[in-house]
């Protein structure tokens, strides 16, 4: 037996809102609080989390920016010429995204989403490592650095595996002792709100299949550490989308062409533009100003959200709806859903939390990139404790590599 292990469960999109009137995991992580989220979407939250550090600092933000020169899908401009009805379904698109996946050999999360084939070429994709494995960030470290750096063995889970697999990998890796730190991801919670909004039937008893998930957990875990230390928390939250704003069609309609003028990625609550002239960038703030679903985000404010990229990676301007409106179509997606992310971080939905069996949540995890301090201490904590002499029955301490699921 083994003296401690942190083990931090990652649910994503589990919000506040989500569990403010939930009793989740009260009877074994009773002390919650309310985390900030970070501005963008997953692309840019789980990075946050995993390194401890904003936007601006590690610039995993959103995943399609303008920059032909760097552009890895010169061969994909060809399937322009293809029907729409073809090309513009989801399982045509994921069955590309699969296969180019593996050609440019891209090791995190890849979607070609909506981009069309005709503008492809202009667009770079910005999360071609893995921030779940060490040297997984755009820039600096991520704990998994650290916990290689630091020889504490350590298990994650393997995104490409469903939520049970990756559970059933951590308890096997639980019970063979050789673990010192544990970091489990559940997406699961996140397809589901997107399918069925915040308000369904589903999304409680999904949480109740989360609990008797971690419990039977937590009794395993239980039998080969003296000290379980759990943190569950997530990323942000989930809106229901109510309205729609066709964005692309009140743009397009300006006397104005991609990319002689300007070039844009339609997510789905924000717009990034770039300007190639100053008429299209007075024609297109103009007519942003305009629009009453949502606002021109200032540099400033930008700053203060910690997403202000100098260099203007991202787009020179950003344009954010209001929560609940959905960009529709967008470069995400061609149809509405009924829930959505990645809204201004102090709108009620964005706010994500941490449940945990500690007594004291200290006072300055604030916001999702804090949980990263939490990770560290932890991981420091047990390496110190887990020497076979401060284990209970002194059992051989199994030196090793990671061991990612
Ligand atoms: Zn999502």
């Amino acid at each position: 037996m083994k003296a401690i292990l942190p083990l931090f469960v990652f649910i994503d999109a589990c919000g506040w809102e989500i569990i403010k009137n939930d009793p989740f995991a009260r009877a074994f992580a009773p002390h919650r609080k309310q985390l900030s989220s970070v501005f963008g979407y997953s692309s840019t939250c789980v990075p946050s989390i995993l390194s401890g550090r904003w936007p601006a600092e590690h610039r995993n933000w959103s995943y399609f920016v303008y920059d032909p020169a760097n552009s890895p899908f010169k061969s994909l401009r060809s399937l322009r010429w293809l029907p729409r009805a073809i090309t513009g379904r989801r399982i045509f698109r994921r069955w590309l995204s699969k296969f180019i996946k593996v050609q440019l050999n891209f090791r995190g999360y890849f979607d070609l989403y909506n981009i069309p084939f005709e503008h492809i070429t202009l667009y770079d994709f910005t999360e071609k490592k893995s921030p779940l494995q060490p040297g997984g960030m755009n820039r600096g470290p991520n704990i998994f650095d650290y916990l290689q750096d630091n020889d504490i063995c350590y298990h994650v889970s393997a995104p490409e595996k469903d939520e049970h697999l990756n559970l059933q990998a951590l308890v096997k890796d639980v019970e063979t002792e050789q673990i010192d730190f544990a970091f489990l991801y559940w997406p699961g919670l996140d397809g589901l709100l997107h399918r069925v909004g915040n308000q369904s039937p589903e999304v409680p008893a999904k949480m109740r299949h989360y609990e008797t998930w971690i419990e039977n957990l937590l009794a395993v875990a239980r039998q080969h550490y003296a000290e379980v230390r759990l943190y569950i928390f997530s990323d942000h939250g989930m809106a229901n989308c109510t309205e729609t704003l066709d964005l692309k069609s009140q743009i397009e309609a300006l006397p104005l062409h991609i990319p002689t003028d300007y070039a844009v990625v339609y997510d789905s609550t924000m717009a990034r533009f770039w300007f190639f002239n100053n008429r299209a960038r007075w024609l297109i703030a103009d007519c942003l100003k305009k629009i009453p679903q949502g606002r021109i985000i200032p540099d400033v404010e930008l700053e203060e959200l910690h997403a202000f990229f100098p260099d203007r990676y991202f787009g020179e301007l950003i344009y954010l709806v209001r929560e609940g409106v959905l960009i529709v179509p967008s470069h995400m997606g061609e149809r509405p859903i009924f829930g959505m992310h990645g809204y201004h971080p102090t709108d009620p939905q964005s706010y994500a939390m941490l449940c945990t069996n500690q007594t004291a949540i200290p006072y300055d995890i604030e916001a999702i990139p804090d949980v990263y301090r939490l990770m560290k201490r932890d991981a420091e904590l047990a390496k110190a404790r887990n020497v076979p002499d401060a284990a209970l029955n002194a059992a051989p301490k199994l030196q090793g590599i990671a061991t990612p699921a």
